[in-house]
């Protein structure tokens, strides 16, 4: 039996202070990871601060520069169904609706997608040893199965990977998160708000305690001409990505203006190459210059016993979506499916 307190915290700052103030307090919001990793004993809080009544969080609004703000509460179905959304940014709406069930979807929030945990099943398994469970007590996963595990910017401690989908998208999109904490506000922009596992994996971002996500930002910029997001997994539905793209594309006839391109399931962070994007500027949009991209944003990967099948599935993950993203969505295969 593990005793914890509990607190409805009205406003941002009565919750920033009560999870400052207790290194073992918690913000919960949907709770669809906080629990599961709670019943699995890998977490226990003295004290849980509910922020779900916090206002102004659970709203969709249009900022002064002509983009949009995804509150920190809106759940993900919200957010993937809303009518600004589905029309300006597709790309995160099929994202976020890859990801899950509709039931989760529907509890789990935009602030708690960025921060769920890793999938790794030794970080789960309390007789494994695993450096982000317990640091300096080894990595299970290097010498095991693992299959799920990364390619990319993996480190000699760990080779989690981060297994959102939502955040794949954001990425392409060059989101900046909002945050509020004991020392102020700040923004982070979304290729530093996760981190690389390094001598430190058990830092999945660059959150400090006690620090509070308030809102999503989304650019102007939506690519709701060409974008496409693929995720390759086991199962069809209801499973984690084992290699996702996320491709945004501005065309001028068959010429790419702006690319960008964002994986998931290979790394401990959604993976962004900013050499590739730019050397697909001024190119017609053909498989053989996805191609050429592919081995820029794959230089360096590594696999592992059981992943080394990644960083083929990833190349041609990467030219398929690429040449997805030139389509109107009703005509690619699969696209009915996919909702
Ligand atoms: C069976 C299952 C399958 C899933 N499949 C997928 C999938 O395929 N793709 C995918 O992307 N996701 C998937 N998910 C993950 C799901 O999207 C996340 O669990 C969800 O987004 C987390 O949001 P939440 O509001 O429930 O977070 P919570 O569980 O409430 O919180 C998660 C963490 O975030 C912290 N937190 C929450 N909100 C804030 C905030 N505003 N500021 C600071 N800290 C905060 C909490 O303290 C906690 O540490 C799956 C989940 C389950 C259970
Ligand atoms: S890969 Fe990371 S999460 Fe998995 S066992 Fe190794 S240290 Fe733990």
């Amino acid at each position: 039996m593990n005793n914890f307190a509990f607190l409805r915290a009205e406003n941002a700052a009565e919750a920033v202070q009560a999870v400052d103030a207790n290194v073992r307090a918690a913000f919960i919001a949907g709770g669809t990871n906080l629990i599961d990793i709670w019943k699995y004993n890998l977490r226990h809080p003295e004290l849980l601060v509910d922020i779900n009544r916090l206002p102004d969080c659970r709203t969709i609004t249009e900022t002064a520069d002509g983009g949009l703000r995804l509150g920190a509460l809106v759940t993900n179905a919200d957010t993937a169904y809303h009518p600004l959304i589905e029309s300006r940014y597709p790309l995160l709406s099929k994202a976020i609706l890859a990801g899950a069930s509709a039931q989760i979807r529907n509890m789990a929030t935009d602030g708690g997608n960025l921060l769920q945990r890793t999938r790794c099943y030794y970080f789960y398994d309390a007789n494994a040893p695993c450096n982000k469970r317990v640091p300096g007590s080894g990595c299970a996963a290097i010498n095991g199965y693992n299959r799920i595990h990364a390619i990319l910017g993996a480190s000699e401690h760990c080779i989690a990977v981060f297994p959102s989908d939502m955040c794949v998208g954001l990425a392409a999109l060059t989101a900046v998160v909002n945050v509020t904490g004991p020392n102020g506000e700040r923004r982070i922009s979304f290729a530093d708000f996760h981190r690389l596992p390094g001598d430190q994996p058990d830092l999945d971002n660059n959150l400090q305690h006690g620090e509070l996500i308030t809102s999503i930002d989304l650019p102007p910029k939506g690519f709701e001409q060409n974008y496409s997001y693929l995720k390759l997994r086991d199962r069809q539905s209801y499973a984690f990505a084992l290699v996702s793209v996320a491709t945004g594309l501005e065309l001028d006839g068959d010429v790419i203006k702006e690319a960008r391109i964002a994986l998931g399931g290979v790394a401990h962070k959604p993976w962004r190459v900013a050499e590739a994007e730019e050397s697909l500027k001024g190119k017609t949009a053909t498989p053989e210059n996805f191609a050429e991209a592919a081995a820029v944003i794959l230089r360096g990967a590594k696999g592992y016993e059981h992943n080394s099948f990644k960083i083929e599935l990833a190349k041609r993950a990467i030219i398929r979506n690429g040449m997805m993203a030139l389509e109107p969505e009703s005509q690619r295969p699969g696209a009915k499916a996919s909702r």
